[in-house]
């Protein structure tokens, strides 16, 4: 990854108004950025000072407070200054310009998304893992989210990386040792008990794994597709399901009439819910069966999206009301489930019909028999879609891993599979079993970011928002 040292700057808080607006520089030399903005003024690393912002022509944007970090000893690990004004979008953003302006001798530019962050990577203040961590800490959305994020940008998740890294390579250091002297190659594996090694880095490995898959169910959540005819009680499960967390029916950011998703929290895991039916609500008194048919153009556009939505769908909650069995309707939306995706099939309403609470597993589906207006039998679909999900309470500690931590994680476990059956065989073939643990020790290395290659490092923080 090319790391072109030019000065950046960027404006730091979020958009919007707020007490305090930061605008952050960052570069290899500021001398000249804080001359033209401060004059004579000597700025102690570290120190706070008050001084007012000016305009070129000396006319005053602001005043607030600076703080200056000499290199290494700041966010990047070059020079930053920061500039906390009045957090208003004009004042910030004339902050911002007045920046660039006074520093466009020394090239100073917009940051791009993640710049800050991609730079104290490349100065080894924070490794990949690190760095990914900082950007989802600002997006959690659960404590327990959050709780994990910053457990991995502390460099728990990395150190255990490490860990097992330093096992590979001790396995790998004694078997190239024994492949410059072929005579001992017959018995190496018995006299030093690489068997033995292998076993305990690959349960070693399997531990990380299931912590960071555990991890990364809080960053991503579920998505479950509630599905079901109109009054079949749907809104009220979903707040029956919510039950007594903090955020009961939060709309997620961007919700926009054709895409009706909610997002719920069950024992800190995002459930996004996706309402099948939430667009036809102002048209419940259609026919049954007409479920396509009665409804205009513009919402029609509406359902296919939200039924493309449905396909990236990990469960769906076919809600029925068990007083009235099923309809025709809804044999339309059973029709247009996507196939393999675990089916939870909801009776609702049993209060009416007589039902106890239960769950049945039958071939097709799981059969839940509950009622979402008298509270009874929620824990049981609670419980369904927990362990759908995976999700299992150990008391361990969590990783906020990503898709390519996991992805990562399970190579090198198969690079260690491959090595343990080279192991196995009586031709013990040792540089076979030397080039696994080689390949074991690069799955691994990915995850910190020792060699990435630099799409995987632009990919990453192009996806930063900017400031970060
Ligand atoms: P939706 O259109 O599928 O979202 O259904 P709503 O949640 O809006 O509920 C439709 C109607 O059914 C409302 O009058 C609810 O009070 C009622 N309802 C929901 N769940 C139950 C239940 O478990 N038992 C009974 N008796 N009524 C329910
Ligand atoms: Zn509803």
């Amino acid at each position: 990854m090319i790391y072109d040292p030019v000065p950046i700057a960027a404006i730091a808080t979020a958009p919007g108004r707020g007490g305090i607006g930061v605008v952050r520089i960052s570069g290899r030399n500021l001398a000249p950025i804080i001359r033209a903005l401060f004059g004579n003024t000597v700025l102690k690393p570290r120190h706070a000072s008050y001084l007012p912002f000016r305009h070129a022509d000396n006319s005053i944007i602001d005043q607030g407070i600076v703080l200056y970090f000499n290199a290494p000893h700041s966010y990047t690990g070059e020079e930053v200054l920061e500039l906390q004004g009045h957090g208003g979008p004009v004042v910030m953003q004339m902050l911002l310009a007045r920046c660039l302006e006074a520093g466009k001798d020394g090239g100073l530019r917009l940051a791009q998304p993640g710049e800050f962050t991609q730079r104290a990577f490349l100065n080894d203040k924070l490794d990949l893992a690190q760095a990914e961590a900082v950007s989802d800490l600002i997006e959690a959305s659960t404590e327990a989210a959050a709780k994990s994020a910053s457990q991995s940008l502390s460099g728990a998740f990395s150190k255990v990386i490490h860990e097992l890294v330093d096992k590979v390579v001790h396995l790998r250091m004694l078997v190239e040792a024994t492949l410059d002297f072929p005579e001992e190659e017959i018995d190496f594996l018995e006299k030093s008990d690489a068997r033995g090694q292998l076993t305990t880095i690959q349960a070693a490995l399997q531990k990380v794994f299931d912590q960071a898959a555990q991890g990364a169910l809080l960053r991503a959540g579920l998505n479950v597709v509630l599905a079901g005819q109109p009054n079949v009680g749907k809104s009220s499960l979903l707040n029956a399901l919510a039950g007594d967390e903090v955020a009961i029916v939060t709309p997620i950011a961007g919700t926009t009439r054709d895409k009706v998703t909610e997002t719920i929290h069950i024992e800190g895991i995002p459930l996004n819910i996706i309402d099948t039916a939430g667009i036809r609500h102002e048209h419940d008194d259609a026919e049954p069966g007409g479920i396509v048919n009665a409804i205009d153009t513009v919402e029609r556009i509406g359902i296919e999206r939200t039924w493309a939505e449905v396909d990236k769908a990990d469960v769906i909650l076919h809600l029925l009301d068990a007083s009235r069995g099923p309809t025709r309707a809804d044999e339309a939306i059973v029709a247009r489930f996507p196939d393999g995706v675990p089916v939870i099939r909801v009776w609702n309403k049993i209060d009416l019909s007589g039902h106890h609470p239960g769950v049945d597993q039958m071939s097709d589906a799981t059969h839940i028999y509950l009622s979402a207006q008298e509270h009874a039998g929620i824990e049981l679909l609670r419980q369904e879609l927990l362990r759908i999900a995976g999700w299992e309470q150990t008391g361990e500690s969590l990783y906020l891993a990503r898709e390519r931590h996991l992805i990562a994680l399970k190579h090198a476990h198969e690079h260690l599979q491959q090595a343990a059956e080279y192991a196995a065989q009586n031709d013990q073939s040792l540089d076979l079993f030397a080039e696994e643990l080689r390949l074991t020790q690069d799955r691994l290395n990915s995850i910190t970011g020792e060699f990435s290659s630099d799409d995987l490092l632009g990919v990453i923080f192009s996806r930063f928002c900017i400031g970060k």
